[in-house]
């Protein structure tokens, strides 16, 4: 069986959790981008008013009550949080992958889920819990009942679900696929059956036609995946706590090679450097630095120099731990290779 866990609105919650008084009011956590600021995540009381990720602030606040709150997101506190959930629930399952930074798949059956969904809420934060068959039921099950959700499905109950989605709500496929679906007089999963697999195959080519035709034919995915491929990270245990330049840089290089060959494997960029340290009190602390887009090949010498600067500014403690993140990644564009034009 799998387990899908997923955080209810995360950065709102988030907010809730270290601020209280929030609790019971609207909460609108906010992004802003050079075109201005959107909503990136709001809690049900908010959604209540209408209120949707995505929106316009400005439309959001015409909405609002008037003693809603509207913050600005705290990326590297949602990071750290996100981090101790992480930890706690790898003593949990065996088998986990985290695929965003508030979702989770695992290798597990009803009892991890339960346990998982308990210390969760020790930590003071509610999660939508699926557990399945698949993993993509265990997702379309944590979904199925949100907030606070605890949906169990057998391989019968799984597969009624399924077929009866519509196609759009199913995870991977996205709007254009579902759009050229609905054309073919497809909405819902069991539709696909009265599709040819010839059929498939020709408009959504070898993989996403054969995802399509495994779908079908309730083959649903029992592989937990990668681990959510926007950011890439890797952490040691430093031989003694310290905060010595030197030792930190050190460690850090060894780090940065390792994630750096992943990077190239991935054929991938990123945009956000961040530095992590775990002091000795097993608190986390980080610093980042935002870049245009850079690859493996990019020296970073410098900027992790003035990262551990930073860091060590953010708490008095030796450094029990340190780590290295690549975010914000984003795929290169594949080369084309010279047999495509002879
Ligand atoms: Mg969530």
């Amino acid at each position: 069986m799998f387990v899908h866990i997923d955080i209810d609105y995360f950065f709102a919650q988030a907010e809730e959790l270290r601020n209280p008084s929030l609790k019971g009011k609207v909460v609108v956590v906010a992004m802003f981008t050079p075109r201005g600021g959107a909503v990136s995540t709001v809690n049900y009381e908010g959604r209540r008013y209408g209120i949707k990720a995505g929106m316009a602030l400005g439309e959001a606040k015409k909405r609002a009550p008037k003693d809603a709150a509207f913050l600005k997101a705290d990326k590297e506190y949602y990071a750290q949080l996100s981090f101790e959930i992480d930890q706690e629930l790898r003593k949990i399952f065996k088998r986990i992958t985290q695929v965003s930074i508030d979702e989770w798949n695992a290798e597990g059956g009803e009892k991890e889920a339960r346990e998982a969904k308990n210390r969760i809420a020790e930590m003071g934060l509610s999660c939508s819990v699926g557990v399945a068959p698949s993993v993509l039921g265990a997702k379309l099950a944590a979904n199925a009942q949100k907030p606070k959700g605890f949906v169990v499905w057998n391989e019968e109950q799984e597969r009624a679900y399924i077929e009866e989605c519509e196609v759009k709500k199913i995870p991977g496929i996205g709007e254009k696929t579902a759009q050229a679906l609905n054309s073919l007089g497809v909405r819902k999963v069991k539709d696909l059956k009265r599709l040819d697999a010839a059929l498939l195959i020709e408009m959504f080519g070898k993989k996403g036609g054969g995802e399509l035709l495994k779908l079908a034919r309730g083959e649903y995915s029992k592989d937990i995946g990668e681990e959510g491929i926007n950011e890439i990270s890797t952490l040691t245990t430093l031989p003694r706590s310290t905060r010595e330049r030197e030792e930190l840089f050190k460690a850090i290089k060894q780090l940065e090679g390792k994630l750096k060959e992943r990077l190239k494997a991935l054929n991938m960029a990123f945009k956000t450097l961040t530095i992590m340290f775990i002091t000795d009190s097993f608190k986390m602390h980080t610093k980042s630095k935002t870049f245009n887009l850079l690859t493996a090949e990019a020296d970073l010498d410098k900027e992790i120099k003035a990262l551990i600067e930073e860091g060590l500014t953010l708490f008095g403690e030796k450094v029990r731990r340190v780590g290295i993140k690549f975010g914000d990644l984003e795929e290169i564009e594949s080369q084309k290779t010279l047999s495509e034009f002879f």
